[in-house]
């Protein structure tokens, strides 16, 4: 990971390969695909090029290919929790007994058929049931529990709509919707009955406009005044994103539900596709270009977050210091409670925040992925992308950037 975020013909190289093991017959076949995309790089470190000559000999190929698969399935772990629901309740308890919530995440997106798509909502509702019956015999952790909107759910799923249809397209954004509406509604009926929060992910920006529509519509359902408790997100490295909070403010205020709708405030996980997809169409770019205009974008649209309650519940996730320390100090300084504050992470990028967050009494909750690692491959990519970055406070921290500097006003 330290010679990928230096070198970006070998991260391309890495995530390449990370890309095919998943798909690959044996440990040979692993090994092959490795020394392929490796043997395009214009140069190459020296601990690669030992690799690739112990994958010249035939005997040693299969233990290259063993380990180096096992590097990638290491590497998965790090932030999958479990192939299943089932698999996954260990950790989700321990979580809790150390004071940490979760919300689960169950893998696979941008599904191409029906089938995919009744599939992927009927393991959401699997894993809603399940959470909500094993969380039952959890010990009490009030700081999780409640806060002054009211009760908060133990079970807590995070649902993609890329996944919930495979019609979801950027040129006919209502027969997504309308498709997706048919899948999501019963995820929510479910959620209301058995006391559980529904929270539906952003992705590209090509879905934004529809995944929006889509929940403030079906929220707005009086079937669904009284419940569930249910999220959303806004990516503060868009541009336009505090328009789009105007939009969720303006609904969320005259809509009337008992729950106050989350909102998960992130910067975007998809920032490089974002500008890539732009500068191929010769599009503006729709996200900030210089880092420290995305970060203050995230703490005035923390700010104006705060400031809305009780309209909305206020979740931050971010594992930059400096982000989750704003939200911390604005809500203190403006008079909120703690308890009214989410901090939330992503399970292995911010484990040391999420425990050090709990220690100090701070609401935290963690994005805990669940599935196989093919279905895992995109949002595997993602978080090493995430976390090769030279931009990126994790990097920075890593790299020895003093506190000083990592706390400073972007
Ligand atoms: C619990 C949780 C749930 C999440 N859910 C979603 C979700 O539904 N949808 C989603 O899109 N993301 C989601 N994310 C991912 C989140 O967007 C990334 O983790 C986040 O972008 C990393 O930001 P940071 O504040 O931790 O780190 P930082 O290092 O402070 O920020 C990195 C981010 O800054 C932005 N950035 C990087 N370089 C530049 C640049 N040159 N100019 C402008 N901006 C730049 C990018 O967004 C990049 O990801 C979630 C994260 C968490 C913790």
């Amino acid at each position: 990971m330290e010679l990928a975020s230096r070198d970006r013909e070998l991260r391309a190289a890495l995530f390449r390969f990370v890309d095919v093991v998943p798909a690959c017959r044996s440990l040979e076949d692993v090994a092959r695909h490795l020394r392929g995309f490796l043997e395009e790089l214009p140069e190459t470190p020296p601990p690669i090029a030992a690799a690739m000559r112990i994958a010249d000999v035939r005997a040693a190929r299969s233990a290259l290919g063993a380990a180096a698969a096992a590097g990638v399935k290491h590497m998965a772990h790090r932030f999958i929790v479990g192939e299943s629901p089932e698999a996954a309740v260990r950790v989700l308890r321990s979580l809790w007994e150390h004071g940490v919530a979760s919300s689960v995440d169950l893998l696979g997106e941008a599904t191409v058929t029906e089938e995919e798509a009744d599939d992927y909502a009927r393991r959401c509702a699997h894993a809603l049931e399940q959470l909500a019956e094993r969380a039952r015999s959890w010990p009490p952790r009030p700081r999780l529990e409640r806060d002054s909107a009211g009760p908060l759910p133990r079970a807590n799923v995070s649902v993609k709509v890329s996944a919930l249809t495979p019609l979801l397209r950027p040129d006919a954004p209502e027969r997504g919707r309308r498709d997706a509406a048919k899948r999501l509604v019963g995820l929510l009926r479910l959620a209301k009955q058995i006391g559980a929060h529904v929270h539906v992910d952003m992705e590209s920006l090509d879905s934004r406009e529809a995944v929006l529509e889509l929940v403030l519509e079906l929220l707005s359902e009086p079937e669904f005044a009284d419940g569930p408790s249910a999220g959303i997100v806004l990516q503060a490295y868009l541009r336009d994103s505090p328009e789009q909070l105007d939009t969720v403010l303006g609904w969320a205020r005259s809509s009337g539900r008992s729950s106050p709708l989350t909102v998960r405030l992130v910067k975007g996980a998809y920032w490089d596709h974002e500008l890539v997809q732009a500068r191929q169409e010769g599009w503006p770019a729709p996200v900030f270009e210089v880092k420290a205009d995305c970060d203050r974008n995230f703490e005035t649209l923390t700010c104006r977050l705060l400031d809305a309650r009780p309209a909305v519940r206020v979740a931050i996730a971010s594992h930059n210091l400096r982000s989750v320390a704003n939200a911390i100090a604005y809500n203190r300084l403006t008079g909120g409670e703690d308890g009214d504050l989410e901090l939330q992470v992503l399970r292995g990028l911010g484990d040391d925040l999420q425990d050090a967050l709990a220690a100090e009494g701070f609401r935290v909750r963690t994005y805990c992925p669940v599935g196989d690692l093919v279905a895992g491959m995109a949002y595997l990519v993602r978080r090493l992308l995430e976390n090769t970055s030279n931009e990126s406070f994790l990097h920075e921290q890593a790299s020895g950037t003093s506190l000083a500097q990592l706390l400073a006003a972007p």
